[in-house]
């Protein structure tokens, strides 16, 4: 009740939160890149973590009308993209429940839970 949960995510390519680096989601997790933001470039992704989310919102985009919720970093509150809670249209309603990330606002790094051989 009430505790924060900063939760780990593993894989080899990580994408960070642009401003204090904690760990969101990884390359596993990617859909697609060829999305666009406020701010450029933007990433849809099916699982992100250490979000926290803004009320829901009513936003006309290029593909229809969209229910979403501005997400940002639980850590530093820094913004980083949105959620799409539903979506009008048939074609686009598998975007319900996953997240873009707009690539100026993430970083992209290399993961550091790969096992290292030192033999
Ligand atoms: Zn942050």
């Amino acid at each position: 009740m009430g505790r924060i949960f900063l939760q780990h995510i593993g894989g080899s390519r990580i994408f960070t939160c642009g401003n204090c680096n904690i760990a969101l989601t990884n390359r596993d997790e990617l859909i697609s890149t060829r999305f666009t933001g406020a701010t450029g470039r933007a990433f849809l992704f099916d699982r992100v973590v250490n979000l926290q989310y803004s009320d829901v919102q009513d936003r006309e985009m290029l593909t229809g009308r969209h229910m979403v919720r501005d997400v940002s970093c639980k850590f530093c509150n820094s913004k980083l993209g949105w959620i799409y809670e539903f979506a009008t249209k048939d074609d686009q309603r598998y975007k319900e429940g996953r997240v873009i990330l707009e690539r100026a606002l993430v970083h992209e790094v290399e993961g550091m839970d790969e096992p290292v051989n030192h033999s």
